[in-house]
Parts: C-alpha cells; sequence; structure tokens
C-alpha cells in the first residue's frame, strides 16, 4: 500500500472530526476516495468501458500481469484472455455488461506477459450516467489461481494412477462413455477398446522385486504410450492391466495394427538398472458398436478376449466377437464341473488303433479321452482339454489318463508276448510339471509295463512353446526307454533342423495334410509335402503314422509316398474298451470297417 493512501485513510479516519461540508464537495471527495481504494487495494481492480477497453487498472491487477498500468490502460479485456479460456467467460463476461447484467461473480483466466495465466474472479457494478444509461463498470477481483491449482491437482489425483500417472480406471470409463456418446451422434465415428495384459509381470515381480516390478510397469506405460495417437487414452486399471481407448478409428483394421504395433514394442527388452526384462503382452480388442450400453461392458468384452489371447498362448491378440461372451459364461459352468469329474468318475477312455496301411495290423492304440457329463451327454476333448489347460485341471487329468491307459495295456498284453504300445497324449502344460518324469516312471512300474510300451505324443506346437525345457524332459523320457510321438505334426510350422534336437520317435502326420492331399487345389503340394516328411523321418530313423485317414485313395496315395503306418476311420475309429478287445485279440482291425 502506498504511502499516500496511508495517510489519506488516517485523515479521513475520524469522520466525526470532520468539518461540515457541501453535499457536491462530499460526492466530489468520495468519488476521489473511490479511486484512491481502487488504487491501492490489495487486489485487482479495473474499470471497463465501451466494448470493453480497460479505461482504469490498478497496481495490483497491472503487477499481477505484468504489465506497466499504462500499457494495460490501452488495452481491452480480449486481449488480455488467455488462449486457452475456451470458455469463453470473457465474452459473456463484457455480454452480460453491456445488458447491465452483473448479478454473477465472474472467472476469467487472464494471460500475464509471462506467458502463464492467472484466474481471477470478478465482483462488478455498474456506473451510470445522469440518464441512468451504464457507462462503465468497475470490477474488483481476487486471484483464485492457486486454489484452482490445488483442486485441480486433487482432481488430477483422483483420477490417475499414481505410479504411471496414467489414467486410472474411472478416468478411463469416462473417456470410453465419451466415445460412446460420439458414436451415437456420428455414423462413421469408430473407437475401439484394447485390454492389455502383460505376460510375465508376475515372474519378474517375483524374482527382481518389487522396485523393479514398479520400474517395468513405468516402462510398459510408456511404451504403450508411444504406441497410440495423442487423442487415444492409456490406462492403467491396476497391477499389470492396461486398457486403451482408441479413439476415432481411421480404419476398422487399425485396432490390429496398434496390438501389432505394441507386440513389436515390445519384443526389444525394458532395461531396469542392472538388468534386461523381457516381457509380453496378452491384448484383447473389442470393437465399438452401437449396441453396447454401459462402458463396463465394451471393458469386460476386450477383457475376454484378452484371457483367450493368453489361452491361446500368450504375446497375442484376439478381437472380441459376441459368441465369446456367451461361450465365456458356459465355459464357466463347464469349468466347475470339469473340477468334479475326476471324483466323480466321469471320465473314461477310448482307444484307436494304429494299423500298418498294408494288412491292417495293429501295431498299437492311442487312448483318447472322453467326458461323459451327467446332463450334457458326451463332450468332446476338443471341447474340454483348451479349458483343463487354461485351468491347470489337465495335471490332475493328464495324470489319471496316463495310469488309466497304462494299466488298461498292461491288462490286455500280460498274456501276450507282442509289444503293442499304447499312445497317450501330453499337453504342454504338464511338461512344466516337475515330477513328470518320476510320476511317468512310477506308473509304469506300478503296472509292471516296459517303457518301450508307452509313446507319449506331444504337439508339434505344444513343444514350440517352451523348447528349452521340453527338448531336457523329452530327453529324460527317451533316456528311460519311453518313445516319443509328434502329434499333428506339419501345423506347428517348426523348421525340421530345429525338430532334430528333439529325441523323437515317431511324427504323426497332420489330418489336415491327409485331407489336402486329395483335394484338387493344393494336392500336389501336399504330395510333395509329404513325400518329403516321409523321406525325411525315415533318414531320421523316426516312424510316420499318417492321421485322419478315411478313404481308400488316402490309403492308396500314402503307401506309395512311403508311409506305412494310419490311423483314421477307415481302419477303425475310436473304440469302446470292448471293441479294442476284440481288435487287440486279432492283432488286426477288421476289413469291413468304416467311419
Ligand atoms: P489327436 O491326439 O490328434 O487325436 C486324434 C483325433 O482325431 C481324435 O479326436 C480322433 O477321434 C480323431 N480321428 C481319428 N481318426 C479320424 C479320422 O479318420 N477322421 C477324422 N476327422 N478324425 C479322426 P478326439 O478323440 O476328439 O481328440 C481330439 C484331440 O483332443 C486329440 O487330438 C488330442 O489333441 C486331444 N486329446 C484327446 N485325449 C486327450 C488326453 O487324454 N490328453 C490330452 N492332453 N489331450 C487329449
Ligand atoms: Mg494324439
Ligand atoms: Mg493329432
Amino acid at each position: 500500500m502506498r504511502v499516500s493512501g496511508t495517510d489519506e485513510l488516517e485523515r479521513t479516519s475520524d469522520v466525526d472530526s470532520l468539518p461540515p461540508q457541501s453535499t457536491d464537495d462530499v460526492l466530489r471527495e468520495s468519488e476521489r476516495g473511490f479511486q484512491r481504494l481502487l488504487e491501492t487495494m490489495q487486489l485487482p481492480a479495473m474499470i471497463l468501458g465501451h466494448g470493453a477497453t480497460i479505461l482504469f487498472a490498478n497496481d495490483y491487477l497491472a503487477q499481477l500481469l505484468g504489465y506497466p498500468r499504462d500499457h494495460i490502460q490501452s488495452m481491452t479485456l480480449y486481449d488480455l484472455v488467455s488462449v486457452r479460456d475456451r470458455t469463453g467467460a470473457a465474452r459473456e463476461f463484457t455480454d452480460r455488461l453491456r445488458r447491465c447484467d452483473i448479478d454473477h461473480q465472474f472467472e476469467v483466466e487472464l494471460q500475464t506477459s509471462r506467458g502463464d495465466e492467472r484466474i481471477v474472479t470478478w465482483n462488478s457494478t455498474i456506473l451510470q450516467d445522469a440518464s441512468g444509461h451504464g457507462v462503465a463498470v468497475v470490477s474488483i477481483g481476487i486471484d483464485v489461481t492457486d486454489q484452482r491449482d490445488e483442486a485441480a491437482q486433487r482432481l488430477h489425483e483422483a483420477l490417475h494412477d499414481g505410479l504411471t500417472g496414467l489414467p486410472n480406471r474411472s478416468l478411463f470409463l469416462e473417456r470410453l462413455e465419451t466415445a460412446m456418446g460420439r458414436a451415437q451422434r456420428h455414423e462413421r465415428y469408430r473407437y475401439s477398446v484394447l485390454f492389455v495384459d502383460l505376460d510375465r509381470f508376475k515372474v519378474i515381480n517375483d524374482s527382481l522385486g518389487h522396485r523393479m516390478g514398479d520400474r517395468l510397469l513405468m516402462e510398459a506405460s510408456r511404451v504403450l504410450r508411444e504406441c497410440v495417437e495423442p487423442q487415444d487414452t492409456v490406462a492403467r486399471l491396476g497391477g499389470d492391466e492396461f486398457a486403451i481407448v482408441l479413439d476415432d478409428l481411421p480404419d476398422e483394421d487399425y485396432p490390429r495394427r496398434v496390438a501389432e504395433r505394441i507386440h513389436d514394442a515390445f519384443a526389444t527388452p525394458i532395461a531396469l538398472e542392472n538388468n534386461d526384462a523381457f516381457t509380453t503382452a496378452s491384448i484383447g480388442i473389442a470393437l465399438g458398436s452401437r449396441s453396447y450400453d454401459a462402458p463396463e461392458d465394451v471393458l469386460r468384452d476386450a477383457d475376454n478376449a484378452m484371457n483367450r489371447a493368453k489361452a491361446k498362448g500368450k504375446a497375442r491378440y484376439e478381437i472380441f466377437d459376441p459368441s465369446m461372451h456367451k461361450k465365456a459364461v458356459a465355459t464357466l459352468h463347464l469349468e466347475t464341473d470339469l473340477r468334479r469329474a475326476l471324483e466323480r468318475n466321469e471320465l473314461f477312455l477310448v482307444y484307436q488303433p494304429i494299423v500298418s496301411m498294408r494288412d491292417r495290423s495293429v501295431v498299437g492304440f492311442e487312448a483318447l479321452v472322453r467326458w461323459q457329463h451327467p446332463t450334457r451327454g458326451l463332450v468332446s476333448p476338443v471341447e474340454f482339454i483348451p479349458m483343463a489347460e487354461e485351468t491347470g485341471l489337465i495335471v490332475p487329468i493328464g495324470l489319471w489318463v496316463l495310469r488309466e491307459a497304462c494299466r488298461q495295456i498292461a491288462e490286455w498284453t500280460s498274456t501276450s508276448p507282442e509289444p503293442l504300445y499304447v499312445s497317450v497324449n501330453l499337453s504342454s502344460r504338464q511338461l512344466s510339471v516337475p515330477t513328470l518324469v518320476s510320476d511317468v516312471m512310477s506308473v509304469l512300474e506300478e503296472f509292471r509295463l516296459s517303457p518301450n510300451r508307452l509313446k507319449l505324443e506331444i504337439t508339434e506346437s505344444g513343444l514350440m512353446e517352451n523348447t528349452e525345457s521340453a527338448a531336457q524332459i523329452l530327453r529324460k523320457l527317451r533316456q528311460a526307454g519311453i518313445l516319443i510321438s509328434i502329434d499333428d505334426f506339419g501345423t506347428g510350422y517348426s523348421s525340421l533342423s530345429y525338430l532334430m534336437r528333439f529325441p523323437i520317435d515317431t511324427l504323426k502326420i497332420d489330418r489336415s495334410f491327409v485331407k489336402a492331399m486329395t483335394s484338387t487345389e493344393s494336392g500336389n503340394d501336399t504330395l510333395e509335402l509329404i513325400r518329403a516328411i516321409v523321406t525325411l523321418a525315415r533318414n531320421l530313423g523316426m516312424e510316420v503314422v499318417a492321421e485322419g485317414v478315411e478313404t481308400e485313395d488316402q490309403r492308396i496315395r500314402l503307401e506309395a509316398l512311403g508311409c506305412q503306418l494310419a490311423q483314421g476311420y477307415l481302419f477303425a475309429p475310436p473304440l469302446s474298451v470292448e471293441k479294442a478287445v476284440v481288435v487287440m485279440e486279432n492283432r488286426r482291425v477288421p476289413e469291413s470297417r468304416r467311419g
């Protein structure tokens, strides 16, 4: 406050001691006093004339805005309004003043000469001429910037993840709702939600510690941000789960491309202090459609698709289709039932003969599991084995199948000297059970079965999943004398040289090749492929079994290619124990048997 002002106030403080004056004098003096008050008050003050020209600005306002007073007094209010004042508050302010409507407080964001903004709330009064027309407006303001900043900070904290600074679930759902609203209003607007789950986060967190886990999450969020456009929202839902709203898709295929971009980005290791960490992401994509009511539903569907991506072997993406939801619900029920299936003896095995194509003699059986569901009837392993793999139930189920198959083959052949083998399917999940080898050995011992009567079938894709440990375990099993067979061969896209690292006795050519062989389109290529496989197998001392042989035509062609063994409806379907016993005793499948 300026010294003169203080003097002034002091002089006029004792009203009673003032000498009597005329009314005009008093008014004139009050005008001057009012002006002094405006000039000296510790609040921003201004007088606006027509067109929002600033007739007067006090020192406080000048300092607040960082301009000399006379400079401000040559400007209009519009010149001072921040470019960010998108709400048009200043315009509304002056509009209302023009209409003499000044009941409201007005908040205006002003731009300072330093480049920052101040938010000022103004209280105003209108100055009228003798005829009652408004000629100017006096406004006194309060600088509320700091208050607003704090509130904004609190709001920010409530809507963002503390670790990564990304929007949290609430803000994510809000943004998603905005996108859904736009989709309702604009025919051509499209959005999509990606649900991203880091695949190995738990392992990294547990092995390297939480500090590294946090670093990884921060790095991962940076990577995700870099994979999308500025208008897209990347949020952390919690743990290692992230979600993305892709806004205004350029085309339908865009979400896939973003998913691929994310996979590519994660292919580079993330540097964490002394360690490089590799992580991959499983991604579920939900394409926004107008049929969605709630943002939670879109997120749920993306989550569902992500779970499918995980189940299909991680580091991949899946696009949600509506049948997935129904399926997810059905799966949930079936899963509960499957847990009880073992205790309730609802599982049983059927046996499909593996035969020599030349004379239909039997060399072994493949044990195939079946589930007699109490209400649904017979459930195919195609349906419940993947589920068992997802839930881990494959471990006890697999062990049960192994025991049951070994028990059966031991019983059948206890009196026979001929070494028939039984083939048992092994899921890749089972390969990571540390006790697998000893489990297998003790089953063999229990039924006094020689190891070369057991063949373990593992799919080519299963083998590719965890190659290092798989190779080790297969080697141990092979050393123990157990036979190893590669199932569904040709579908896993592994290079042949790669396969040679594994100790393999048998290749089972996938039935899709056997089928394609007699098709007109790809028939010749497939023939050549099968020829190559048979030649390779022979050179490596492996046996080849053609799967899914259904016709005489197929049999003839396969035999001509040098393939000697087959499994398929042409010879016998999977048989019940009773029927298999007959085949066992004859060592041959009957001539007439078809599908
Ligand atoms: P897979 O091991 O490749 O078994 C061969 C499948 O082909 C069997 O289906 C069999 O019934 C079918 N098949 C046999 N001959 C023909 C034919 O001529 N034409 C056609 N179209 N199909 C034929 P299934 O029994 O439904 O088993 C399907 C898959 O389920 C198996 O494929 C295997 O991957 C899995 N599976 C079955 N039992 C078990 C098990 O005990 N453990 C594990 N881990 N997986 C199992
Ligand atoms: Mg098999
Ligand atoms: Mg197969």
